[in-house]
């Protein structure tokens, strides 16, 4: 953190920052070892199309299953995942796992997979998402790589001719948490993503009944929509939210509301069964 403050400043040493630094590196060290040892695990969250309430689809949401804290939420590692490289690895189990389930489903469905800055950067994304779809079978237009706003913020050609060659092999391109980064407006002209999710701080505020909330919203779902990308709500948590992103013709949701992840077996379920909140307010 200290040294994230800028060049040459430091803060006064801290005899947590010791405590703070152990557990870092242990947790390093734990996380090394949690590859070797299976210990992670996906979660699957159903996309649902807003018009008839089908599942089209999963976001693959990784935990870390560990042998004495249990079941470890992904913000609380991928960022050491980041700063040791572990991402690499890590994002190319996520990769495979989530395709590999994807195409044991057995129906068409698309899997949406997480992408970090640094797993993006580092090494070469597009030939390990090449091996894995051909090591799983999964058809390169069922996958679709969410990346957030940080990705495409370091608008350079490097960064473009990444994302070329990923859309080369026929994925699909999702930018995540659209309108909580730096955003230029500009990087939805230059990148070719196909889908725009919108983040959940602002879907958090429909149904509240203020009318600059819902303006708000349905500019950013004109927005996507213009620029021909699907648009996608995160974070719904009530039925009147699902009204209202309906009403404004936004194509697919996410939410509490509609399904926490859940383990892959009970999201196989969920596909024989549909949603039951749904299924409850239809
Ligand atoms: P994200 O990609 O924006 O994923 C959505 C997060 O919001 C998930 O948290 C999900 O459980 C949560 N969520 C979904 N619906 C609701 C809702 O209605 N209300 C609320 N309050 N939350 C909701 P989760 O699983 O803890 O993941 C957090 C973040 O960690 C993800 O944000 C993503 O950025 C990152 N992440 C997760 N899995 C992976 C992965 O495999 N690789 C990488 N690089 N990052 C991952
Ligand atoms: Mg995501
Ligand atoms: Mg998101
Ligand atoms: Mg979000």
């Amino acid at each position: 953190k200290a040294k994230d403050a800028g060049g040459g400043v430091y803060a006064a040493y801290h005899p947590n920052m010791h405590d703070a630094l152990m557990q870092r590196l242990s947790l390093a060290d734990d996380l090394r070892l949690a590859l070797e040892r299976d210990e992670l695990v996906l979660h699957y969250q159903p996309t649902v199309d807003l018009s008839d309430n089908t599942i089209v689809g999963f976001e693959a949401l990784v935990r870390w299953n560990h042998p004495t804290r249990g079941l470890v939420p992904p913000l609380e590692f991928i960022g050491v995942a980041e700063s040791t490289g572990l991402i690499v690895p890590l994002g190319r189990w996520v990769l495979a796992e989530a395709c590999h389930q994807a195409v044991a489903w057995g129906r068409p469905l698309k899997m949406a997979v997480n992408v970090s800055v640094r797993q993006f950067e580092a090494g070469d994304l597009a030939a390990t998402v090449a091996e894995v779809l051909t090591e799983t079978g999964m058809p390169a237009d069922q996958l679709c790589l969410e990346m957030t706003e940080s990705v495409l913020l370091t608008d350079t050609d490097e960064n473009l001719a990444r994302i070329v060659s990923l859309k080369a092999l026929g994925v699909m391109l999702a930018m995540d948490d659209f309108g909580t980064g730096y955003s230029s407006l500009a990087y939805l002209r230059r990148f070719p993503m196909d889908v725009l999710k919108i983040d959940r701080s602002f879907v958090d505020r429909l149904g509240s009944g203020d009318a600059e909330d819902e303006t708000l919203v349905h500019t950013i779902v004109r927005l996507g929509q213009r620029f021909g990308m699907r648009t996608v709500a995160e974070g719904i948590e009530n039925a009147s939210q699902v009204a209202i992103l309906r009403e404004m013709s936004c194509d697919h949701g996410q939410g509490y509301f509609l399904s926490r992840p859940v383990p892959a077996a009970e999201a196989g379920r969920l596909l024989e069964t549909g949603l039951p909140t749904l299924a409850a307010t239809n």
